[in-house]
């Protein structure tokens, strides 16, 4: 993967590092680097009557394609903070996280820039069902269960494996839809 691609000194005190790329180790100040996935929060919105909400992506990578609001966990931040700190950010709502859909590993970007993420998926309640687009979202939408994109019109590779997993688990454990 990229993330210690092209490292050469070290950001602390500026010795050349030895690079495996995997691991990053300074001699003289002994920092030490290491080449860990991202985690990154993704929500999957339910309104009342079980529709998906999906974000158009207005920015590179993957724009025009179909994603859930999400994004970069912070330094420190509990995931379920971040999820709803992320859907508040891109679309105004306020929810409430549900059910733990699962994890899926991906890529962001293009090498090397590319970071390996680690995407933590849960359903997400919302009482108010009208979002407001944030300036990198081109258009919000909410989907029926039956009637979601196609593969191909998805952003990134795991998306439409978490989705499927949401079509074929929702409701589970939730009198909400019965
Ligand atoms: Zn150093």
């Amino acid at each position: 993967m990229a993330l210690l691609h092209g490292w050469r000194t070290c950001p602390r005190c500026a010795t050349l590092l030895e690079n495996d790329g995997t691991r990053v180790e300074c001699p003289a100040c002994g920092s030490v680097y290491y080449a860990n996935s991202a985690p990154c929060v993704c929500a999957l919105v339910e309104d009342a009557d079980g529709w998906l909400l999906l974000a158009r992506r207005g920015v590179e990578p993957d724009r025009g394609k179909w994603d859930v609001p999400g994004g970069f966990l912070e330094e420190g931040e509990h995931p379920l903070d971040g999820l709803r700190r992320e859907l508040r950010e891109e679309t105004g709502l306020e929810g409430e996280p549900g059910r733990f859909v699962g994890v899926w590993m991906d890529v962001y970007g293009d090498f090397p820039e590319a970071v390996a993420t680690l995407n933590l998926y849960w359903t997400v309640h919302v009482a108010d069902p009208q979002p407001i687009a944030a300036d990198d979202v081109a258009e919000l939408r909410w989907f029926a269960p039956d009637e979601l994109p196609a593969r191909d019109e998805l952003a990134f590779t795991s998306f439409a494996d978490a989705l499927e997993a949401w079509r074929r688990d929702r409701g589970e454990g939730r009198q909400v839809f019965d």
